[in-house]
């Protein structure tokens, strides 16, 4: 996995189990939905975000090469 890597949130999957909150805090928050967000775009922190994406149980969170 690169160094940076860009992340986005599927809404349609995301059921709100705030696993990625807990797995990479600071780096997603609920919003007043329930629905995941990504704090920042592309983080620097890959190998945390791709454990949190590994964990979440509906598979919602997507990672990309930054570039
Ligand atoms: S772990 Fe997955 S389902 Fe749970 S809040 Fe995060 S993105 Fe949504």
């Amino acid at each position: 996995m690169a160094d940076q890597v860009r992340v986005t949130v599927d809404r349609e999957r995301c059921v709100g189990s705030a696993t990625c909150t807990v797995v990479a805090a600071g780096l997603f928050e609920l919003d007043e939905h329930d629905r995941a967000v990504p704090l920042t775009e592309v983080v620097s922190d890959a190998d945390v975000v791709d454990q949190a994406a590994q964990l979440c149980p509906t598979a919602a969170i997507h990672l990309s090469p930054a570039d």
